[in-house]
């Protein structure tokens, strides 16, 4: 058994965030450590901050090995926490260093615990009492023994710093020190949530059981939006608070709302710890520590909340189980949905996967009996699933330059007399996907990747979706020279916005897309006021569909319905359907019903009259048997080998020798396909040359994977990534 402290001098292997590919032998220093303190150690002429991972391998001389510095003041970490960081880098194929990154994610872990003035009422009173002064004690007196900072309470009793201080002086206001981070104000599950339906309360009771029984479970929560999947996990969240243990919402970054937070507050008396990317450093500082200590009971936030330090965890609810947002595709390739997963089966906690339209894959989990499955049949209260039908775009006439059919126009204006909102619905960002020059059909490319350039008319440049790359856009064509030939082809919202416009003079148009907005939080703080009704007629794309709520909103448009069924992408079909039942379920959340509408060039597609039919295991089931039948997620296993390097033949020289040895491979049945040109060939001036391992479903990938990569020696500038579980196939 490990050892959990060492004394002074004995060797401790310490793991730090540097790229190196093992831990280092230290001293244990003065006092000794904990297994799993945070300690500082030299590494050649620099101090970094580490783990102790456990006793030091002891094969270097031990005269020469240097001492740990210091332990910091930070709870060590859990046992638990680093079981976990081993096994998601054991599951994705990640070093050791770049895991402990995710889980250090808070700044000044080195620094000594900061402290901060307060101010609270004094034993004294002070000489003169003027206005200014009475108020401050008087809003003092009324807080009892609360205290503030200088700012605030010049804020909240409506004076300047210097009458504050001026009663300091007299005694009359007392200053103290106290911690910068202070705990988070307690949650009270005990108040009154609302009165749940039968189906949701046989729901809640349910996952309530499941977590007081403190082992592990995954349900699978289902129910169509606005069935009250949230008020039915938030009873879960009470039942956990109850038993003492800390629990955790994931939701796709643009779901973490102010309304969301006003209602978990609503539900607990308090705010919860909220973790997103937005947050100050010194918020990031706060929560890191607090839930350390366990004072933080609730942790709001976007996927990698999941790798902070919880003290003790009994339920993680991963909200839109289905959204793609929770897989990081850059850096440390994981899918935070299934490592929350892992993480809740190695602390004996519960996982709630909340979706209206779950994955495949946790659908699958639940039919196998892996995943307790529970179903709210119903909306809440009177609103209903929107209606659901196709315009068959075939014969619909459409002049060049537009895209909103007369049949969708007609729905449109109908929704307007009637003073509802609608929504046209894009899944396409900027203005035009292409820029053609007329006199000799070439299209602007990205210099820097093969992908097309796309206008963005509202930055009044081309931009690059895969790089970021802008350019002006060129009056004189790059490639003929002729002069103002260049022509936008096709629509992106902002086009589409432009044709709203001219379609409905006297409505309000607003187009609601990522790129259009300085930041997270602006792009939510529009979506609200539209929800409150600043817009009668809403352009957006995909990220509308993630959970918002838009009262008089009764009519959805889709404009191309079509656009996802194209691809090479195995869940292109998974994808689209949960897409477009995500976009039409915004439609009528209230009391008024509400319609969809698709545009499409094949209503005939399976897909789409899957989506019509509103017929979800039916879809599933043909999904699944697709699936299974093809030995694909999740009926089989996949891994994409990703080689990128500058020079192209040298990459496919290397991608050419591992298709060559695939014996370890070939030891556990994996098939290897490729080396192929990436479908993005080129990101950022580095060709990138794909091979996919495809393998059986109990088959122990990971260990063959990485004994076939490690014969490869990576000369250069060349790089290999290994995505275990690829979601997406760029
Ligand atoms: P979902 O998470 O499934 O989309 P929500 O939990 O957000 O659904 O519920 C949709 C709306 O209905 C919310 O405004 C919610 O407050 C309300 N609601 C759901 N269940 C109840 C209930 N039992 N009593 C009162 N309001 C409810
Ligand atoms: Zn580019």
């Amino acid at each position: 058994m490990t050892p959990s402290f060492y004394d002074e001098g004995a060797l401790v292997a310490v793991l730090t965030t540097q790229p190196l590919d093992r831990a280092l032998d230290y001293k244990a220093p003065e006092g000794g450590c904990h297994l799993g303190a945070f300690v500082e150690v030299p590494l050649g002429p620099r101090k970094v901050i580490g783990v102790v991972w456990g006793p030091g391998k002891g094969d270097y001389d031990y005269a020469k090995i240097r001492s740990v510095i210091r332990v910091l003041d930070a709870a060590p970490m859990r046992d638990e926490m680093r079981a976990f960081l081993e096994k998601a880098a054991a599951y994705t194929l990640t070093p050791m260093p770049a895991m402990l990154r995710l889980a250090t994610r808070a700044p000044g872990l080195g620094d000594p615990p900061s402290m901060r003035k307060v101010y609270r009422r004094g034993p004294s009173e002070p000489d003169r009492v003027t206005d200014a002064r009475k108020r401050v004690l008087e809003f003092l007196s009324e807080y009892g023994d609360l205290s503030f900072t200088l700012k605030e309470l010049a804020e909240l009793s409506g004076v300047t710093s210097s009458v504050i201080k001026g009663l300091v002086k007299q005694g009359a206001v007392a200053e103290e020190d106290s911690p910068r981070d202070l705990p988070f104000p307690p949650l009270d599950p005990e108040r009154p949530g609302k009165a749940l339906t039968d189906d949701q309360a046989l729901a809640a009771g349910q996952i309530a059981n499941a977590v007081a029984s403190n082992t592990y479970g995954t349900t699978l929560l289902r129910g169509v939006t606005g069935s009250g999947k949230t008020e039915v996990y938030l009873e879960a969240v009470a039942a956990c608070l109850r038993s003492g243990r800390q629990a955790l919402v994931l939701l796709p970054e643009i779901a973490l709302t102010a309304e969301f937070l006003t209602r978990v507050e609503a539900r607990f008396g308090a705010r919860p710890a909220e973790w997103h990317s937005g947050a100050t450093m010194t918020e990031r500082r706060r929560i890191w520590r607090m839930v350390g200590m366990g004072q933080a009971q609730l942790v709001i936030g976007a996927r990698s909340a999941l790798f902070l330090p919880y003290q003790n965890l009994g339920l993680i609810v991963v909200d839109e189980e289905h959204d793609t947002s929770y897989k990081q595709e850059d850096g440390v390739l994981y899918n935070a949905r299934d490592m929350a997963v892992l993480r809740a089966s190695l602390l004996g906690a519960q996982v709630v996967l909340a979706s209206a339209t779950p994955s495949l894959e946790s659908w699958a989990n639940a039919e196998s009996g892996k995943y307790a499955r529970v179903d709210l049949e119903a909306r809440f209260g009177p609103a209903v699933m929107p209606q659901m039908r196709t315009i068959d775009m075939r014969t619909e006439a459409l002049p060049s330059g537009r895209w909103v059919s007369d049949t969708l126009k007609r729905a449109v204006e109908a929704r307007l007399e009637a003073g509802e909102q609608a929504m046209l619905f894009l899944n396409r960002r900027g203005y035009a996907p292409i820029t053609l020059c007329r006199a000799c059909g070439h299209q602007v490319g990205c210099d820097q990747c093969d992908a097309r350039m796309v206008e963005h008319r509202f930055l009044k440049r081309l931009m690059c979706h895969q790089c970021g790359e802008t350019k002006p856009l060129p009056t004189i064509c790059p490639s003929c020279e002729a002069e103002d030939r260049m022509a936008p082809v096709g629509p992106g919202v902002e086009r589409l916005g432009e044709e709203a416009v001219e379609l409905f003079p006297d409505a309000r148009v607003a187009v609601l897309s990522s790129d259009m907005y300085g930041s997270a939080r602006a792009l939510k703080a529009e979506i609200e006021s539209i929800a409150e009704g600043a817009a009668d007629v809403i352009i957006g794309t995909q990220l509308v569909a993630k959970g918002h709520n838009f009262p008089s909103l009764t009519l959805v448009g889709v404009i191309d319905a079509d656009l996802g069924l194209q691809g090479s992408d195995l869940r292109a079909a998974e994808r689209t359907f949960q897409l477009m039942r995500q976009v039409a379920g915004r439609a009528g959340r209230a009391e008024k019903p509400g319609t969809a509408l698709l545009q499409t060039y094949q209503p005939e597609h399976p897909v789409i009259r899957a989506i019509l039919a509103g017929d979800e295991e039916g879809f599933w089931r043909a999904e699944a048997a697709e699936r299974e039948a093809a030995g694909v997620p999740p009926y089989g296993r996949m891994a994409g080998i990703i080689l990128s390097g500058p020079d192209v033949a040298q990459v496919f020289d290397a991608a050419n020798a591992l298709a060559r040895n695939t014996a370890p491979l070939q030891r556990v049945g994996a098939q290897v396909f490729g080396p192929a040109p990436a479908p993005i060939a080129r990101i950022r001036g580095r060709h990138r040359v794909r091979l996919l391992v495809k393998a059986g479903k109990g088959v122990a990938l990971q260990g063959a994977i990485s004994r076939w990569v490690g014969q490869l020696r990576l000369k250069g500038d060349l790089r290999l990534a290994v995505d275990i579980d690829p979601q997406s196939f760029y």
